[in-house]
């Protein structure tokens, strides 16, 4: 099983994107349905605001009047803290519920509007973002959903920017198009990604890809690589992850590798939460648990995780805090990040590597790895002459 999560602005497609999912076959888990669900007439849920906010909220029919409920918590903070203490547990049951009962193989696409607000994005093992500009998006829900525009407007202003949104989508799907068109990339979203995602979570498989292939520093991968640490890390009782790696070190030409290091006390500790980080798309890969033998980590305990998700290639290294391995990682990353000339250099072994190789990933990394034994030792010199020491993150 997948979970994934989705959301955007009001009117910027979602419930769209949802439905074209559904046709192809997911599970869906709509958050509005079930917030309308869990306060239904005669539930306990509504018993409960008519507990806490008395009977005018109550329509002629017995049923929850909406807009007299809105009254109420409308400008109150503690009303409306009162009220989500309701709705909110009731709503993450019955997803539960619908979760637990979906089939082993379903892809499970939780519509959540306000996903990103509620910093639930971590806990996804990936979430889509659907995206349309805000004027737009205003013109479609006045002409198509009937809103008065002021309306439109107060609740898009509401809700978080894009660029939070942005921060936290593994997938943007841009619907400032045609229908058709975002027809198309969500077909190819499905086919592409979310089916052999879930094969490979079901499975507990990273994929593999050995590809050795350069390509230019992408200015987003910090903001992936933050992406990635966040959910890492929720699935690891909140510790450290770092970015390591060339992608880690700005203008760097490099393989389209997010490399993670995950900063634990013992790799004792690892069994402990291990199953909470396959969950979210990093299954272990005990074969290449060590470091590369050829390296300077030679012998240096860590452990290795892949992803299971096709579209974003990631390694996950954890290391123990303190030890060499981690510390080489981080020292290495800052020695580049701070040595323009170091990093021409590596970049030259890289790109000759990568010719030479052919593109062959394991052939690429033996071709480098000469450069690393002098190099460690200037990197180390260098952490001497400016004071480095490595910082967690
Ligand atoms: P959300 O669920 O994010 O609030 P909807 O999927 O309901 O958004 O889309 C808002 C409105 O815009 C709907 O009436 C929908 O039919 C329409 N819509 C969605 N995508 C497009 C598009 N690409 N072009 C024009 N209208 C669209």
């Amino acid at each position: 099983m997948l979970r994934v999560g989705l959301t955007g602005g009001i009117g910027s497609g979602k419930s769209t994107v949802a439905r074209r999912l559904v046709a192809r076959g997911a599970v869906l888990v709509d958050s509005d349905v079930l917030a309308r669900e869990v306060v239904a007439a005669g539930t306990d849920g509504l018993a409960e605001i008519v507990a806490a906010f008395g009977e005018e909220v109550l329509g002629p029919d017995g049923g929850l009047d909406r807009p007299a409920l809105a009254s109420v918590v409308f400008g109150d903070a503690d009303a409306r803290a009162r009220l989500n203490a309701i709705v909110h547990p009731r709503v993450r049951a019955a997803s539960d519920a619908l979760i637990a009962a979906a089939p082993a193989d379903a892809v499970v696409v939780q519509d959540v509007p306000l996903l990103v607000e509620g910093g639930m994005a971590p806990f996804f093992p990936l979430v889509v973002v659907v995206h349309t500009e805000a004027e737009e998006r205003v013109r479609r829900l006045v002409e198509q959903r009937g809103m008065p525009e002021a309306d439109a407007r107060s609740r898009i202003a509401a809700q978080v920017d894009d660029d939070a949104r942005r921060a936290a989508a593994d997938v943007w799907l841009d619907n400032s198009g045609a229908p058709d068109a975002l027809e198309a990339v969500v077909d190819a979203l499905w086919d592409e990604r979310l089916v052999p995602f879930e094969a490979n979570l079901r499975r507990g498989e990273a994929v593999r890809t050995t590809e050795a292939v350069l390509v230019d520093p992408d200015p987003d991968w910090p903001a992936h690589a933050a992406r990635l640490a966040a959910r890492v890390s929720a699935a690891a009782g909140g510790r450290e992850v770092a970015h390591t790696g060339s992608t880690a070190v700005p203008g760097l030409p490099a393989k389209d590798v997010i490399d993670l290091q995950l900063a634990v006390g013992s790799l004792d500790e690892v069994a402990g939460f291990r199953g909470a980080l396959e969950a979210v798309g990093f299954p272990w890969r005990p074969e290449v648990d060590h470091d590369n033998p050829k390296s300077p980590g030679a012998a240096w305990p860590k452990l290795y995780h892949g992803t299971a998700d096709p579209g974003r290639r990631t390694h996950l290294h954890i290391r123990e805090i303190g030890s060499p391995g981690w510390r080489y990682a981080l020292l290495f990353r800052d020695w580049l990040r701070a040595d323009r000339e170091a990093r021409e250099e590596y970049l030259a072994v890289k790109r000759r590597a990568a010719s030479e190789s052919g593109g062959d990933g394991p052939r690429y990394a033996d071709l480098k790895e000469p450069w690393f034994d002098g190099a460690a030792d200037r990197a180390e010199a260098w952490a001497v002459s400016s004071g480095w020491v490595p910082s967690l993150a």
